[in-house]
């Protein structure tokens, strides 16, 4: 279908992804990156056939990726991207077609650079665009919907019909069509049909970095907490050149006692820690041992958003004791 031009305009960027994969027939549902074909934005928007729907939509083609291998340069050219397309009048809102794999990554690291009074849509398909019952339609569809809804601003999930804040939401499934969520406190909103349903008020921080800092962040790891973790992966990070580590402890917030050794010997040395938990949801706060080991409590960021928030902090200049302030004031 044409464009219409009493509808608003809202601008698709396409990154690759699952949302734009072609399985080799209609069964590839599980190892469809075998064939590496990806359509680009105009084609995808042709196969969903909702140009003119209920938006005219400008195809943008940024990426024809597994989000796997999104990197911090891609943010940032994808947050200098947004920026542009914000500041164009003619332009409701976007949606950015992206990979499942990596998305509530990208969904943080843009959350935390763009300050934007216009909708900007994340979404993404767990099954291939030519998959039995995709949901590559539905969801780019429901994206569009959102995208052209005045009263959302900043950056947003939407996937199987609900809309997710990009700061609790997470891929908790490695196969199912509903395995976007956010644990706990669950979306802010849903999509039926034409209507979007605000369903709660969100928790908004008004943190915000420059987008270009994203082009040159230090290397920040992530400890992963088990039984048996004995501290080597910590000192490993170290002797890589981590400014930065975000331990992914045990529920609370806790490494084992050797872990705890480590990262004091890393505090020692000048290295930023922040503790978050491996159960990826609640809130991790000061303990009496990491105040006085000076470990950063990572509030209920999970350990990939803490790595990028981390990371920010620390292109910036932050010190310690800014980056504990700035973890605090979510
Ligand atoms: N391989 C895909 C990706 O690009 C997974 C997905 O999109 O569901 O992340």
């Amino acid at each position: 279908m044409a464009q219409n031009p009493t509808l608003t305009q809202v601008a698709f960027i396409a990154t690759g992804g699952t949302i734009a994969s072609i399985g080799t027939d209609q069964f590839d549902l599980l190892d469809y990156n075998a064939s590496n074909k990806r359509v680009d934005a105009a084609e995808l928007i042709e196969r969903v056939g909702i140009q003119g729907e209920f938006a005219n939509i400008r195809p943008i083609n940024f990426r024809q990726i597994d989000s796997t291998a999104i990197t911090n340069h891609d943010w940032a050219e994808l947050a200098e991207a947004c920026l542009k397309l914000c500041d164009d009048p003619g332009i409701a809102g976007i949606v950015i077609g992206h990979g499942t794999a990596s998305l509530e990554e990208t969904a943080w690291a843009l959350s935390l650079v763009l300050s934007v009074k216009k909708p900007v849509i994340l979404t993404g398909s767990m099954r291939p665009l030519t998959g039995i019952s995709t949901d590559a339609h539905a969801n780019l569809a429901a994206a569009v919907r959102a995208a052209s809804d005045p009263r959302l601003a900043g950056v947003y999930v939407v996937i199987n019909d609900e809309i997710h804040t990009s700061r609790s939401v997470s891929k908790t499934h490695t196969l199912r069509l509903g395995a976007f969520q956010s644990p706990w406190i669950g979306p802010i909103g849903y999509l039926d049909g034409p209507n979007v349903r605000l369903a709660r008020s969100e928790q908004r921080s008004a943190l915000r970095f420059n987008h270009r800092l994203l082009k040159d962040l230090p290397r920040v790891d992530i400890a992963y907490s088990h039984i048996g973790a004995d501290g080597v992966g910590i000192r490993a990070f170290v002797a890589a050149g981590a400014r930065g580590i975000v331990s992914a402890g045990f529920g609370p917030g806790m490494g084992t006692p050797a872990e705890s050794l480590a990262i004091r010997n890393a505090v020692a040395e000048g290295i930023v820690v922040v503790q978050s938990s491996r159960t990826n949801s609640g809130l991790v706060v000061d303990s009496k041992e990491n105040i006085e080991a000076r470990i950063i409590a990572g509030s209920d960021i999970g350990p990939v958003k803490a790595r990028i928030l981390l990371a920010l902090c620390l292109a910036k200049g932050y010190s310690r004791d800014e980056i504990d302030q700035q973890f605090k004031s979510l």
